[in-house]
Parts: structure tokens; sequence; C-alpha cells
């Protein structure tokens, strides 16, 4: 495609943007403009403008998902294949360089990531370790303690040096950061904050790879750049250094990561350390019709300190915002489950709607609505398949074989299914790992050499070790499907949960098998790309990736996320449910300015998700967590202009309570009233 076709479906400050011969341009606008769109557009005019090879050009996004689309959108825009070039996240980036580099970052080769869950499970084992009690030190503060501080760019020695002695809490989490750098290292697992880290202090270090990639990435450019936090924003300009050119685009009204240390200031330092900087700003909204979008901004006008800005559209006012109030959360989620079918009557695909909620643990009740409708429905992030307990243990044993120092893997499966290895063994494994600076696994081998335990204890430790080299040996002659079942039957874990009862040990039977043909799938289709062996990839994929790829992610289905991960995204219709003080804004940020504004900012970006028609819900009475509620509608829905809201009600059976045989019993003692 030429230059000017590039720019003929842009408006002026589109045109500028795309075109601005600037080193250093900043494209500050609000939902909608184009600002993903001005940023493929920018990479298609570099390389056909400026002749860039897509080689020398570094773009990063927010998600996987969000990096699979900008690749097909620069190759459908560009009219070529555009090998070479790398769109991912930070933490995707970060990961195939280390990969590449794994002797430069003093890491093992079969060096594994840890997801959140392991590092939990890791700390948990430290704190443990430190004769610490959970109750008084929660995992999951350490949990917290330690990745802010990478986020900073903190490594535990720093934070020990700078931890206010007379404080015990941190004095005490500071330990826990130390002794977890160090179990770290001893297994060589890396978890995601240290992926963004490392490769920040390799190229700290190594002034060779650093030239190299300097040269290499001849422009950077970063969608979504108001939720980069201080890591992240030190590691792009360290990349870009001086000579490269550097494209942002964001909003500081959809910031909401701040909570992950995401900082907005970011934007106002890029003004300082880029002064020659070009900044450009959108204005013309392509998204939606006027109505949602005065509705957005009468919402987000309500938080102090913003850059500014204002949004129009040419589109017309379309449908008033619909307001629902259920009777409680059933009646909710049966609103909406009819009001996609009623979409869907009218023409639009079920894909054409999300359902948009503050907390994952809400979606579980929608989820049932649709199931009774017959309704297909993907949920994005969260209940991720490769995040499922079932899959997690044969992953597990998989990395475990893999790596056999792999802790995290270690802890998880020993004892899954259960093969007579108690606490005191344990116990006994993780002094010994801690007293001689080894692995779990490696204790688990010198315990038997040395015959370190009692007769029957010692036989099950055994055991497992045999277990575990046999697969390293049949691992020669199987591919990865066959490995994994052989895995899933010789571990004992399908007759593990062919014991368990019910639809929950169903599903986990049918997800096992989802495994299986998973695996498959992926020895099929990435052999060459990867260097190490396909079960490193194959592990790695199903670390980072969050249930993007899940089956059907091409069907025809109602899309169900939370509001953060709908950033980036516009669908016709959009549902956002649970409309209630408490819920949204959540609780915990009602006491404080700043969080609140990260909620109204979250608002904001659930609302200009929506193309055409914006519903609200929310319910009268709520039961979650297991707690029943009164609820009031929140006031981010107070926040908009009444006359653009209109009440809705379900036909004749409003407030009914749905009969259905799991829902009865709450419904007995709560809703009995009506
Ligand atoms: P967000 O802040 O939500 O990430 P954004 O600023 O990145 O939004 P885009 O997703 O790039 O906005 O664009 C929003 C929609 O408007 C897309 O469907 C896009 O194709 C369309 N659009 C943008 N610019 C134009 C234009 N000049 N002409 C027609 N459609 C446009
Ligand atoms: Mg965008």
């Amino acid at each position: 495609m030429d230059t000017q076709q590039l720019l003929d479906d842009l408006n002026v400050a589109q045109q500028q943007a795309v075109s601005a011969e600037s080193q250093y341009l900043l494209v500050l606008a609000g939902a909608g403009s184009g600002k993903t769109r001005v940023l493929v557009h920018r990479i298609a005019w570099l390389m056909a403008e400026k002749r860039l090879n897509p080689y020398h050009i570094l773009a990063v996004t927010f998600t996987n998902k969000a990096a699979r689309e900008m690749r097909g959108r620069i190759e459908t825009v560009c009219q070529r294949s555009v090998q070479g070039m790398w769109v991912g996240t930070f933490h995707s980036i970060s990961h195939r360089f280390l990969r590449m580099h794994w002797q430069d970052a003093q890491l093992p080769e079969s060096f594994q990531i840890l997801d959140s869950d392991d590092q939990l499970r890791l700390i948990k084992r430290i704190i443990r370790s430190l004769e610490l009690a959970e109750d008084r030190w929660p995992p999951r503060q350490a949990q917290w303690f330690i990745n802010n501080h990478k986020d900073a760019g903190k490594r535990a020695a720093q934070v020990a040096q700078e931890v206010n002695p007379s404080n015990r809490h941190e004095r005490t989490w500071s330990r826990v950061y130390t002794a977890y750098e160090e179990a770290c290292e001893r297994a060589g697992s890396v978890d995601f904050a240290e992926l963004i880290l490392r490769t920040y202090e390799v190229l700290g270090r190594n002034k060779e790879l650093l030239a190299h990639y300097q040269q290499r990435f001849q422009h950077v450019l970063v969608d979504e750049f108001q939720d980069t936090n201080d890591i992240q924003y030190a590691w792009l300009k360290r990349l870009a250094g001086h000579e490269s050119g550097l494209t942002l685009v964001g909003d500081d009204d959809q910031s909401i990561y701040g909570w992950r240390g995401a900082k907005i200031e970011n934007i106002q330092q890029f003004q300082r350390d880029y002064p020659a900087g070009d900044i450009i700003r959108l204005e013309q909204n392509y998204r939606s019709t006027e109505t949602i979008l005065n509705a957005a901004n009468a919402v987000i006008a309500h938080n102090t300190g913003r850059l500014g800005k204002k949004l129009w559209t040419e589109d017309n006012a379309g449908e008033s915002i619909q307001l629902f109030a259920g009777y409680n959360e059933v009646d909710e989620a049966r609103f909406v489950a009819e009001r996609v079918s009623a979409c869907v009557r009218e023409g639009q695909g079920y894909r054409d709607c999300a359902v948009l909620y503050r907390s994952n643990a809400q979606s579980r009740v929608l989820e049932e609505a649709f199931i009774r409708q017959g309704i297909p429905y993907r949920i994005y992030g969260g209940l991720r398949f490769f995040d499922r307990a079932e899959i997690k243990n044969v992953l597990a044993y998989l990395r475990l074989v893999f790596n056999p120092n792999d802790d995290a893997a270690f802890e998880r499966v020993i004892s899954v299914p259960s093969r007579g290895i108690g606490e005191r063994t344990l116990t006994h494994l993780r002094d010994m790992s801690r007293e001689r600076a080894i692995s779990l696994w490696q204790s688990a081998v010198d315990t038997v050499s040395e015959q370190l335990l009692p007769a029957r204890a010692l036989n099950a430790v055994d055991g497992f070790v045999q277990l575990i080299r046999g697969f390293d040996e049949a691992r020669e002659n199987l591919v990865l499907s066959e490995l994994a079942e052989l895995v899933m039957q010789r571990s004992g874990l399908v007759a593990h949960y062919q014991k368990e009862k019910g639809e929950k040990a169903q599903a986990r039977l049918e997800n096992l098998k989802e495994l299986r043909s998973a695996a498959r799938e992926f020895e099929s289709a990435e052999t060459q790309d990867h260097p190490s062996s396909v079960l490193a990839a194959f592990l790695d994929h199903a670390a980072l990736e969050s249930g993007e790829l899940q089956a059907g992610e091409q069907d025809d289905c109602v899309q169900m996320m939370t509001l953060h991960s709908a950033k980036g995204l516009e669908f016709s219709t959009v549902f956002m449910t649970g409309m209630e003080e408490g819920l949204f804004p959540h609780q915990m940020s009602m006491e404080d300015s700043n969080r609140l504004e990260e909620e109204r900012r979250l608002a904001y970006v659930g609302m200009t998700r929506a193309m055409k028609q914006l519903f609200i819900t929310y319910a009268e009475m709520r039961r979650l967590y297991g707690n029943e509620k009164r609820c009031f509608l929140s006031r981010f829905v107070r926040e908009i202009p009444t006359e653009l809201i209109t009440e809705v009600r379900l036909n004749a059976s409003v407030s009914r309570p749905v009969h259905s045989s799991f829902r009865r019993k709450e419904q007995a003692s709560s809703v009995s009233s009506d």
C-alpha cells in the first residue's frame, strides 16, 4: 500500500500523528479516538515511507490478545508479512529476550516461569521455613511486597539496606524477599516481575547486547502507555536509547492499573525526559454513539487532576442507556441472558455482546443463567484453562521432568495424588533443602541414597523419585502428547479424579482430555519456531497464556470478562453488571480519593467499550462470597445525566426468583418475602 492510501482513511490529527517526523511522539487521546489505529498505521507508514524493515520495529501492547490482533492488523494494512517484527507485551518480549540470552542473564537454559500461584506457594513455603506464623505474616502481603519492589526495580539486597530497622514489618518482609530471591535463583525460576527486571538489568550490564538491541529497534511503539509502571518505563528508555524513534499512545483517563504500580505520571515524565517530543491530541471518537459518549464524559468529569480532553462524535445520538434493577443477582443475570437472546434475535452475533463485571466471582451466576438458556459464552482471563487445578498438576509433573530442581513444581505434586508422603517427610525435605542449599528434588534423591528416613517413608520418597525418572527416560521416545498422557496415567492423576464423584470430577477429566488435545495441537504447530524442546515451549506457553487461546476464541459466543480485561476492546452491545456501591466502586477504594478516581476511570473504560448499546444492571440484593447484602446503585451510574438513561424491566415476571435446583436453598432463606 502506498503512503497516500495509508493516510486516506484517517482524520487530519490522526494523519499528523501517523506521519510525524519527530523522533519522539506522544499521542494523548480519549477512548475510541483511534489511538491503536494510529499506532498500526504508523508502523505501516514507517515501513512504506521510511523504508524501515520490520526487523527494526518493536511494538508493545498490553495483552497477548492485543498483540495478536495488532500483528494481524499491521499485515492487513501493509498487505505483507511482518516477520522479524517484535510485537508483544512487556512480559512476552522480556521472556523472549531471556530465552535468547539466558547465559547473559545468568539463568539456567531451562529456567521456568512462575505464575502468580506458583509464586504464592513458594512464598508460603519460605514463610514457613523462616518460622513465621502465616496468620500474622500473610503470604499474599509478602507477594505484594516483593512484586512491588521488583516493579520499582529494587532487588532484595537494596531493600534490605533501605528498610527502617525499627519497623519490624518491613524488616520481616525484606527477609522473606531475600529468601525468596535465593530460592528462585536456586531453582532457576523466574516470576512475571522478574522477566522485566532481569531484562532491564542485563541490558544495563552488557553494553554490547544493549548496543545491538538499540541498533536493531530503530523505532519502539507502545500502546496503553498510561498503564506502564516504573520498571517498564525504565526498560523502554533503555531499549530505545538516544537514537531510536519512540511513539507512545495513551489516555490518562484510562489508567486502571495503579494498584499494580502503573504510573500516570509517566505521561508527564515523558515530557520531561523528551522535551523535544511532539504531543498530538485526537478528539474525535469513532466508536460510540453520542449518548454513550456523553454519559462517559459526564462520569469522568468527576475526576480531578485530569490532563483534560474533549471527545466528540459525528455519530447520531443512538439509543438511550438502559438501566435494569434486578431483585437479586439471579434476576440480574436472567435479564442479561434475555437481552442477549433478544440481540441475537434481532440479528447480532453473540460475539457482539460483552458482559463486564468488576470482580471475577460475579461471573458464576451469569454463567449459570447463560447455561440455562443455552447461550454460548467465553470467559477471558480469570478462569483460564491452564489455571485449573487438574491442569496445573499435570503441568507441574511435566515441569519436574523438564527441570527436577523446580521446587514449586515439586511441592505441587509430591503428594498429588497422595502416595504416603506425609507432612513429616515433607518437613524433612524442606529442612534439608534449606540446610544444604539444594533443591527439594536433590534432597529427595539424597535422602534415598543416604537412607535418612524410616523405611516406609523412604520407600514412598523413592517411589516418587523413580516415577519422575521413569518419565524422563520415556521422554526420549515420546512426542509431547504421549508424554502428557503417560504422566496423567502413571502418576495416578486420572485414577485419582475418576474416584472423585460428581460434575466437578467429570469436568476435571474433560479438562485433562482437553490438555491432551492442546498438547497435540502444540506439537504439530510449534516445532520449528522454538530452539529448545517442544516440552519447554509448551510449558512456557501454558504459563504465559492467560487463557486467550482456550478453545473457541473464534466461536460465536458472548464475551465475558472483568472491566480490567476489557481495556482496548470494543463491542456493539455492552452490559455493565453489578453496578452497586461497594462492588463498583469497590469497597476497598471508597475511603481513598485516589483509588476512587481509579475506579471511576475503570467505569469510563467500561462504558466506552460500547459502540451501539449500553446496558447497566445492578441487584438490589446480592449474595457474593457467601454473604447477602442490600445494595445501592453505584455513584458512577448516578453521575450519568438522567436524560441519557431509561429504566427497563423484564416482562411480567420481573421480580420472581428463578427456581432452579442449585439456587433454591438460598432463595428459601433470603428471597421468600417476595
Ligand atoms: P481505546 O482508548 O479504547 O484503546 P483507541 O483510541 O485505541 O481506543 P481505536 O480502537 O484505535 O481507538 O479506534 C476505535 C474505533 O474507531 C475502531 O473501530 C477504529 O477502527 C475506528 N476508527 C478510528 N479512527 C477512524 C477513522 N478515521 N475513520 C473511521 N473509523 C475510525
Ligand atoms: Mg486502543
